[in-house]
């Protein structure tokens, strides 16, 4: 292909892309970049396949499902029999503003970070560490039929606070829980992310698009915003380098999209899961988790914890409750 050629393919060979979260999107993109043979691909994740991810998530099967397997690893396994020429490196994690910087840096600085996020918060954490580091963002999101795709190379345009200097306030948004999202979007955004991020990767910056896409495929309308403009002297990330939500320190335990299912995060420390599991009755033990069933109040609920300490517990969408049940079973 004359897009590419030799000279391209050399180049994804020789370069790392970094996925954070392989829900929707990110199993498009990861899928997409594994098969055109970009020669590292780091994925982190935090959540367990679902059954109601199916119909998106095109790295998932039944089987992950039924077995409630992290999607880092159903992902690393289905990757690796795509291309086994590829390195595939995963991490079971949340990532928040404690551990995104040796995340990104541990495994050497990957040359871009995608967003397969489903959150706010997290797209801003990427961006402080795209800005602060100096590697490419590919910006991706999708909900309902609506779908939007950018790209922001620090130094030579603006960041996404420039565009959108914060957050949306906490339930002013559709979620995937509220409304749902239509694979065909995720489908396409997806794409247009592995699209961008291999221009990055082949050093074709001149081809990066240099625009906010957002599309609605039910009603057929299609924007395209210019961001040549759009760099602020005055963003507080890219103009006056305060990042703010990789500062921001101490994740509470949150409710987790859809799932009736809550997130405690752990302590700094990693835990020994196979001394953990061996005390409580009945636990499946895994190197990278452990899983079972615990009682609290009369009520049974299911615990998997994480080497990292960070636990999900399903049953519930009360933090509080979680939280007790944590500090129950896994005591830390
Ligand atoms: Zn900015």
């Amino acid at each position: 292909m004359s897009h590419i050629g030799e000279d391209g393919q050399r180049k994804l060979s020789e370069s790392h892309a970094m996925i954070v979260g392989v829900g929707a999107l990110g199993c498009v993109s990861a899928d997409l970049l594994v098969r055109a043979g970009v020669g590292i691909v780091t994925i982190v994740d935090r959540d367990l396949v679902e059954i109601s991810n199916l119909h998106r998530q095109g790295l998932y099967s039944e089987a992950d499902a039924i077995e409630k397997k992290p999607k880092a690893v159903a992902a690393r396994d289905r990757l690796r029999a795509a291309n086994s020429g590829v390195e595939v490196r995963t991490h079971i994690a949340d990532f928040t503003s404690e551990n995104a910087l040796s995340l990104i840096e541990g495994g050497g600085v990957p040359d871009v970070l995608i967003d397969g996020t489903d959150n706010f918060e997290t797209r801003f954490l990427i961006n402080d560490c795209s800005v602060k580091l100096g590697v490419p963002y590919v910006y991706g999101g999708a909900i309902s039929t609506q779908g939007s795709a950018a790209v922001f190379v620090p130094g030579s345009g603006p960041c996404l606070r420039c565009v959108q200097p914060n957050p949306p306030k906490p339930g002013t948004q559709a979620t995937c829980e509220s409304a749902g999202v239509v694979g065909a979007v995720s489908s396409i955004i997806g794409s247009y992310q592995a699209a961008e991020a291999m221009k990055v990767l082949m050093g074709q910056m001149d081809r990066v698009m240099g625009s906010m896409l957002s599309f609605d495929l039910w009603e057929g309308q299609r924007t395209r915003v210019e961001l040549g403009d759009a760099k602020d002297p005055e963003c507080p990330c890219c103009g006056k380098g305060a990042f703010e939500f990789l500062e921001a320190r101490g994740a509470p335990p949150q409710a987790l999209c859809g799932q009736h299912a809550v997130q405690v995060s752990g302590g700094s420390s990693m835990i020994d899961l196979r001394r953990l599991g061996a005390g409580l009755e009945g636990f499946e033990v895994k190197d990278y988790m452990i899983r079972g069933m615990v009682e609290h109040g009369g009520e049974r609920f299911e615990l998997t914890c994480f080497a990292d300490g960070r636990a999900i517990i399903n049953g519930t969408d009360d933090v509080g409750l979680a939280r007790v049940i944590y500090s129950r079973y896994i005591g830390i």
